[in-house]
């Protein structure tokens, strides 16, 4: 295994990753059995599939479990990561109570599981805590602005209620707990129908059809690749002593027309770009403030969007055809 600055440390752990079998679930398992530990991923696969660690089902020290989180669980473990929870606000909005009681009752049963075995957790929270901000870029002692009533609270207080349960357990002794708190983040493996920007619009672009930009366009987001957010986690996972919340993403930020520009742009695509009503509730702008992650955890963002971009774009090729269908074939140069 590796310590917090990424050097090769003792003993290998055995680890659980709730929504393993997710978009940053797969490629967080992915890293830990890379690092020489065993892997327990539990996933109810409501949007993650067992397609995406099939990869990694020929390691002895990996397992997948079908379970829903917000049922009664128990594993031998060393540490959590409680991931499990829709994360595109499509899919978090069909079924609104069920992703409250994922979140609220999820958390608190990997806090349990976590405490009886003496475990570490780390809670996936969201940019989302911070509601649509009027403080930017948004640092963790910004308390937010949230509509606790509106379509997006299923998931932003689901979130919250996760974030004060870590807190309390962490405080009364119960279970050590650590909390990252995750800013947009896309790579290969994201399911394609999820609903999100980055998804739809490689999608969209790859089949020749129109990129839906809701609203204006002039909503910012800051997006981060992947592998830059697991090291992230696994950084905050192993400090000895930085709880959180601690900020995780890339404080690049672009309007949402732009990214859907870039996407055209790199796909080469010949689709054009609509404008469809803005979602209620979405957030005008979204930078994260990373100064406690780079002090705290050293982290520092390595992939640019036009490079994650690409990538991305060539994985969902990719799935395209290996779905049967024949995506565009355009390929711009990435420089330039
Ligand atoms: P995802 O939908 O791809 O992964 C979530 C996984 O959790 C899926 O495999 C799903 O099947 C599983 N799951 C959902 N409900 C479950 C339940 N009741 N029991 C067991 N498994 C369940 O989403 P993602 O982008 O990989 O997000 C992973 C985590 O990171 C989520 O907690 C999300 O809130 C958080 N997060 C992600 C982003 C992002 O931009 N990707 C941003 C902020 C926070
Ligand atoms: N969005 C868009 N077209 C789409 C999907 C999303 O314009 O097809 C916008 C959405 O309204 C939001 C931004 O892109 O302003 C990011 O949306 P996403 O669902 O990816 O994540 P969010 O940050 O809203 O949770």
């Amino acid at each position: 295994m590796v310590d917090a600055n990424g050097r090769s440390v003792g003993r290998s752990m055995r680890i659980l990753v709730t929504g393993g079998a997710g978009f940053v679930g797969s490629h967080l398992c992915e890293r830990l059995l890379a690092d020489g530990h065993e892997v327990i991923a539990l996933d109810d696969f409501s949007t993650g599939s067992p397609a995406n660690v099939a990869h990694l089902m020929r390691s002895r020290r990996f397992w997948l479990v079908e379970r829903d989180v917000a049922q009664p669980f128990d594993y031998e473990i060393d540490r959590v990561y409680n991931l499990a929870s829709p994360a595109s606000p499509a899919r978090y909005q069909c079924d609104p109570v069920r992703t409250t009681i994922t979140n609220v009752v999820g958390t608190l049963n990997a806090l349990s599981c976590a405490e009886r075995h003496g475990a570490r957790l780390l809670q996936a929270s969201t940019s989302e805590v911070y509601g649509d901000p009027e403080v930017h870029p948004q640092p963790e002692g910004y308390l937010g602005r949230v509509n606790p009533i509106g379509v997006r609270a299923c998931y932003d207080e689901g979130k919250r209620c996760a974030e004060s349960l870590v807190m309390d357990f962490h405080r009364q002794g119960r279970a050590s707990g650590r909390i990252a708190r995750i800013f947009n983040t896309y790579g290969p493996r994201m399911a394609l129908d999820d609903g999100r920007a980055v998804s739809n619009f490689i999608v969209q672009a790859l089949r020749g059809e129109e990129l839906t930009v809701y609203g204006s366009g002039s909503q910012t987001r800051s997006f981060c690749y992947v592998d830059d957010l697991v090291e992230g986690c696994v950084r905050l996972m192993e400090h000895p002593v930085e709880v959180g919340p601690v900020n995780l993403g890339n404080p690049v930020e672009v309007t949402v027309l732009e990214l859907a520009q870039e996407i055209v742009r790199l796909t080469g695509s010949a689709s054009r770009i609509v404008y469809r009503p803005l979602p209620e509730d979405d957030p005008r702008q979204r930078r994260p403030a990373i100064e406690l992650a780079r002090r705290s955890l050293g982290f520092e963002p390595r992939v640019a969007l036009r490079q994650g971009l690409y990538a991305t774009i060539q994985s969902f090729r990719a799935a395209l055809l290996g779905a049967g269908e024949c995506p565009r074939r355009g390929e711009p140069a990435l420089a330039g």
